[in-house]
């Protein structure tokens, strides 16, 4: 297929016009937070300037236009992951919420001494902290998957690890620090295999490649739309419905019941039944015009040049003889590279890179027990997304060389 028409795609972004005292920015942020084109802006503008409502309870004009298209970005995005129909879709506020609600709706219920959560040494604290807290509170054990020297996982370990006292399977798709890969369908089947459920953490994923739940099988997928051309304060939780429909509600109160006495209450159709209260209206619209936006493109193409973005990047990089760069070959990885200059600390680099304008990352990017194991205690970290360029890549080099004169 045709490479991006990324100069066409930058007009949507206005933002990447800023520059910073005439140098023009570089925004290599992208895993943190994608920007928002002008469509996305639109449809929020249009909303709060001409069907701001509240959703479901009114029979008003304006209520119903607001319930409809608040609804339909649920379809969307049911049709956008191959989910079978919207009581699949879940709108959250994030990844984090997606993954705390099967947290508590389902892994305080259902777990107990004896029962075993499988993840990885490769998780974002989205889903080890949540999965430690679970496993204190319900006495069941949380296991790590093994990530080898070049950043795989190791399939052996993982063989080894589910069996049939694993519960829940949880696995990041594409590691937001060593950008690695993860054969999730095949982890699916061993799940499976157990009977134990396979959860996705799709935020570094369902942004940049095409993702279809039928084909990973699996159980439950989460992302969030601030990744990928969104607005913040809107995440997504997909389900089966089967296993949603057996889970406890996460959150109680109005919208999430069907009948309410003063001694019982009895909860909404899904996926209602996990939304309580009023939700992120405008956003849950602005996420569906989003998607609209990332299929017009095509994401096969989005993943292709993310791909590029990223070898072309980790090329580049490897130049640099002091440089340590983690994860998998710049061949075999999503969109990002992490890294360190030798003797200078990240935070520093991504300092003297923002003095360039170039915008990266600098922490331990949610990976904490990860960046111990890798013996680095923070890590820079590029990200790429539709709008960038191998020029972009040029600066960020060229401004890693001066930093480094800098600090020699
Ligand atoms: N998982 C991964 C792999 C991520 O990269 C992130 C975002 N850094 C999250 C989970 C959490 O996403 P959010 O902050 O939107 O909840």
């Amino acid at each position: 297929s045709a490479p991006l028409a990324v100069e066409d795609i930058r007009a949507d972004f206005p933002i990447l016009e800023r520059e910073f005292d005439g140098t023009p920015l570089v925004y290599l942020d992208n895993a943190a937070t994608s920007q928002t084109p002008d469509q996305v802006v639109d449809a929020i503008v249009e909303y709060y300037r001409t069907y701001n409502s509240n959703v479901h309870r009114g029979i008003h004009q304006l209520s119903q236009e607001a319930s409809i298209a608040y609804e339909e970005a649920h379809d969307r995005v049911a049709e956008f992951i191959g989910a079978e129909s919207r009581e699949e879709i879940v709108f959250t506020k994030n990844t984090t919420e997606s993954m705390n609600l099967v947290a508590y709706a389902w892994g305080l219920n259902e777990l107990g001494p004896g029962d075993e959560v499988v993840l990885t040494e490769m998780e974002h604290h989205a889903s080890l902290v949540t999965w430690q807290q679970v496993a204190k509170r319900t006495g069941a054990t949380v296991k790590f998957v093994r990530v080898d020297d070049e950043g795989y996982l190791d399939m052996d370990h993982a063989r080894e690890l589910i069996t049939d006292d694993t519960e829940m399977v949880s696995v990041v798709h594409i590691s937001n620090t060593l950008g690695t890969i993860n054969p999730v369908a095949d982890l699916a089947d061993l799940a499976h295999d157990h009977d134990a459920y396979m959860f996705v953490d799709g935020a570094q994923s369902v942004p940049t490649r095409p993702v279809d739940v039928g084909e990973i099988d699996a159980d439950f997928l989460a992302f969030s739309g601030h990744k990928m051309c969104g607005p913040t304060g809107i995440g997504v939780l997909y389900g089966k419905e089967p296993i949603l429909d057996a889970m406890q509600p996460y959150l109680y109160g109005g919208d999430m019941i069907r009948k309410v006495t003063f001694e019982e209450s009895t909860w909404n159709e899904l996926p209602w039944k996990f939304e309580a209260g009023t939700p992120n209206i405008c956003q849950g619209i602005a996420l569906a015009e989003a998607i609209d936006y990332l299929e017009d493109i095509g994401m096969d193409r989005v993943q292709a040049h993310e791909e590029q973005l990223a070898e072309y990047a980790y090329d580049r990089l490897s130049e640099f003889e002091d440089i340590e760069i983690y994860g998998p070959p710049g061949d075999d990885r999503g969109g990002l590279v992490a890294f360190n200059l030798d003797a200078v600390h990240a935070h520093d680099t991504s300092e003297i890179l923002n003095e360039f304008a170039v915008a990266v990352r600098a922490g331990d990017h949610c990976t904490q027990p990860l960046h111990d194991k890798l013996g680095a205690p923070a890590s820079a970290r590029a990200s790429f997304y539709i709008y960038n360029t191998r020029e972009e890549v040029d600066k960020l080099v060229e401004a890693l060389a001066d930093a480094r004169e800098l600090f020699a």
